[in-house]
């Protein structure tokens, strides 16, 4: 588990944190567990999504319980730097739907003195890597890499696997639209798609 280097108000220097990982290994869940021990910490804390993720309610992140944080939706990554002046920590939900300028804009945070921290597909369903996700994989100081549970054989998945015609690298939502693989498997069903 994630154990933070510093969590009170006097640090000063900001870092960045990524969670990565496919679908259903818990990175909103993690991203809400960091935020709300910052929140204890009496730190102010601000989350961020891409407007393009329309899932659940359309001002909370995640969960759905009481533990669901309001979050503000964004169209470009540039948007974050106008409502950040407020919060010691930041948080990105989705942080793969934003094009490149999410890694510059998080750098500046970060050189800002803020916490920030982005949860993230790494891999899209063709198990190609996400957007940004590589670029924030490197800049980053921190990286926890989470798991699925493979449906097929009970290892750690990695991979997501869609299972609708969809074809587009975004296809939003639906969890019943994908499935969590290992790499075997994956790579298993991906080339009986192929045939
Ligand atoms: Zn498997």
């Amino acid at each position: 588990m994630f154990i933070e280097p510093l969590l009170n108000k006097k640090y000063d220097k900001g870092w960045i944190e990524v969670i990565a990982g496919p679908m259903f290994s818990g990175k909103t869940e993690e991203l809400i567990r960091r935020l709300k021990r910052a929140k204890i910490a009496n730190l102010k804390v601000s989350i961020f999504k891409p407007k393009v993720d329309t899932r659940y309610s359309s001002d909370e992140v995640v969960s759905h319980d009481a533990n669901a944080i309001p979050s503000i939706r964004v169209e470009r990554a540039i948007e974050i730097i106008e409502f950040y002046e407020e919060a010691d920590v930041i948080g990105i939900d989705e942080v793969q739907f934003f094009n490149e300028a999410i890694v510059d804009v998080i750098q500046y945070l970060a050189l800002k003195g803020k916490r920030v921290i982005v949860a993230g597909l790494d891999m899209d369903s063709n198990g190609k890597p996400f957007g940004p996700m590589p670029a924030l994989l490197t800049v980053s100081e921190y990286v926890t890499k989470l798991h699925a549970i493979c449906i097929e054989c009970g290892s750690l998945a990695s991979h997501s696997f869609r299972i609708s015609e969809e074809k587009s690298q975004i296809l939003i939502g639906e969890k019943d639209s994908y499935q969590p693989l290992c790499r075997q498997c994956f790579h298993k069903k991906t080339i009986a798609d192929d045939e």
